[in-house]
């Protein structure tokens, strides 16, 4: 496995300088799974790319999703075709691209007396689902007897179960997703930047030429000058329009989805349900490690983007649902330990409610050429960034004469994913347990490691033996800051926690125990002043509260 390419903060003045004084052919707005798409898209074309993202990288909707590689079995219900055939069949695709980061889930669903779908329905819906997809083998999908659903996750309402389907999905981390496809964009040349805020266009002749791009750690700004400039910005999106007035015609619908988390021992479902819920939706229950999270709602928003927060309301429905479906469980509002809720960027169509909106992915193109898409899913990302790479080659090729390869991203594996198969990521698995359980690591510790970096494991576990510290799960994750800061664009424990490394949603308590020493070394790395790491403390402090702490004294607040 070669070394990933150097991706720092510290050389950021070198990148701001690059930025400023090259022309792109492309600029991308937005560092999220689509503008990452794209950027992977457009450089292993050829394309000269630059990617600015105003936040960290997947600080958007990209670190807040149900973290499923899924085919949209409820668009099912919406009679979506089209949008179930082609995220269907990109799971395998991509479950290929990232076999550590994209891994085979297979999904129950609960047949329920006054369910949403009967046995029948479900069986030929999940028939349909899996012809739709190009599902074979193993994988297909099973209708289970009441006893045979009970055997698979004891915890159903037996009273009242018919019985279940079984189907295959796949699951991901949504942030790690996006981070490796932006990595693997560097590999064909791609300069990408968190922290830089597109603020305005730049024109000539009255065509997007350039943006105009404000570093938010200096305050500085800069032009960037490009042939063309595609705003991937997500939630964000009709923002830039309005900067590009152009926002007319169809518009963004923003709807906001909620995840509780619990520790595995309060809910300890033994594999992942997808369930009705009295309001007639569905909701998924999904273990993962140390703990079990559940999700969604789906709500109209109009508030901060930039500050979503899980209301007392949104918890109070997902742990009624739960309850309503595992009556022997009986959560409370205090066994919850984490939370995330992410913005829907759907496009509006009118009198349809937030349920009720298509998932398809749509662009939009302005009289002065800015290139626009929203709406979509994760799972579609690739899909997604080959259609509107392919606008842009088109011109380029008419108006710049300039030859573009095909697309040909359905063959470049992502960053840590030098596996051929699935079952050399679980072997992989073993031999990184064998190396690490001496040091008092478990076998979920090195799944932890795999399913996070992939192959670049080794390189943490080298940098591991660099740090003396007694505790070894501290040693542990300096390597990981160090491998962060080097790779992966770290700048502050808000990157390193939430966005890299899951800690905030999967393994809260070790965020409150390791604070201060990442602290250290990010001062250490980065030469932070004192009042700059105490912001950053107070920051940490602020998102710990956030997304654990649902009192009713918070709401009254
Ligand atoms: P974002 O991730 O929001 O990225 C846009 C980025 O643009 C942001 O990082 C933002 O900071 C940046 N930006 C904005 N303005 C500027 C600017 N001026 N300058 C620079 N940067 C800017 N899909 C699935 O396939 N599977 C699922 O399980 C799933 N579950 C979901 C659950 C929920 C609750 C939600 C909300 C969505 C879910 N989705 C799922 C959908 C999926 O998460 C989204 O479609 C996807 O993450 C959108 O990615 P994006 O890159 O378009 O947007």
């Amino acid at each position: 496995m070669n070394r990933p390419i150097r991706f720092s903060n510290l050389e950021r003045t070198e990148k701001l300088q690059c930025l400023a004084n090259e022309p792109f052919d492309l600029v991308v707005i937005g560092g999220g799974i689509t503008g990452g798409g794209i950027a992977l898209d457009a450089a292993s074309r050829g394309l000269k790319v630059a990617l600015l993202e105003k936040g960290d990288f997947a600080s958007g909707t990209s670190s807040k999703s149900t973290k499923l590689i899924h085919g949209g079995l409820r668009y099912l219900k919406q009679f979506d075709f089209w949008l179930v055939k082609e995220v269907g069949s990109e799971r395998a695709i991509v479950h290929k691209l990232a076999p550590h980061l994209v891994l085979p889930e297979k999904m129950l669903l609960p047949l329920i007396e006054g369910g949403s779908y009967g046995k029948w329905l479900t069986s030929i819906g999940l028939k349909v689902y899996d012809v739709l997809a190009q599902v074979t083998g193993d994988d297909k999908r099973q209708m289970l007897d009441q006893k045979e659903a009970l055997k698979l996750e004891p915890l159903l309402p037996k009273k009242i179960l018919n019985g279940a389907g079984y189907y295959a999905e796949y699951r991901t981390d949504d942030a790690r997703l996006t981070i490796e496809n932006i990595k693997t964009s560097l590999e064909f040349g791609a300069l990408a930047l968190n922290y830089a805020k597109v603020t305005d266009f730049v024109y000539e002749e009255e065509s997007v030429a350039g943006v105009v791009m404000e570093d938010t750690l200096s305050g500085k700004n800069i032009r960037v000058n490009t042939k063309y400039v595609i705003s991937a910005a997500g939630p964000w999106v009709d923002e830039l329009r309005s900067v590009n007035q152009s926002k007319k015609g169809k518009r963004l619908h923003l709807t906001k989805g909620v995840h509780l988390v619990f520790p595995f021992e309060k809910l300890p479902v033994k594999q992942s349900v997808y369930f009705d819920i009295p309001d007639g939706r569905m909701m998924f229950a999904i273990p993962r490690g140390k703990i079990t999270y559940v999700g969604t709602t789906d709500t109209n928003y109009n508030l901060d983007k930039d500050d979503i927060r899980t209301d007392l309301a949104d918890a109070i429905y997902l742990i009624s649902a739960v309850n309503n479906m595992f009556p022997d469980i009986e959560l409370e509002m205090d066994d919850i330990i984490s939370s995330w809720a992410g913005l829907r960027p759907l496009i509006h169509e009118e009198g349809k409610s937030a349920s009720e909106l298509s998932r398809k992915d749509e662009i939009f193109t302005s009289d002065t050429g800015l290139i626009s898409i929203a709406g979509g899913k994760l799972t579609g990302y690739r899909k997604m960034a080959e259609r509107v790479v392919n606008r842009i080659t088109k011109k380029l090729e008419e108006e710049h004469q300039m030859t573009v390869k095909d697309c040909h991203t359905d063959k470049i594996a992502l960053c840590g994913s030098d596996f051929k198969k699935f079952k050399h990521v679980k072997k992989y698995i073993e031999k990184v347990h064998e190396q690490i359980r001496t040091d008092g690591f478990t076998r979920y510790d090195a799944w932890y490691l795999v399913t996070t970096y992939g192959k670049q494991t080794q390189q943490i576990l080298e940098d591991y033996q660099l740090f003396k510290n007694k505790d070894n799960t501290l040693r542990l994750i300096r390597a990981e800051l160090k491998f962060g800061i080097e790779y992966e664009m770290v700048c502050t424990p808000m990157d390193f926690f939430i966005r890299r490394t899951g800690r905030l949603y999967f393994d809260i308590n070790n965020v409150r125990e390791y604070l201060e020493p990442v602290l250290d070394d990010l001062k250490k790395a980065y030469g932070y002043d004192s009042s700059q790491i105490q912001v950053f403390k107070e920051k940490m402090q602020e998102e710990l509260d956030v997304h654990s702490n649902f009192s009713l004294e918070r709401e009254k607040v």
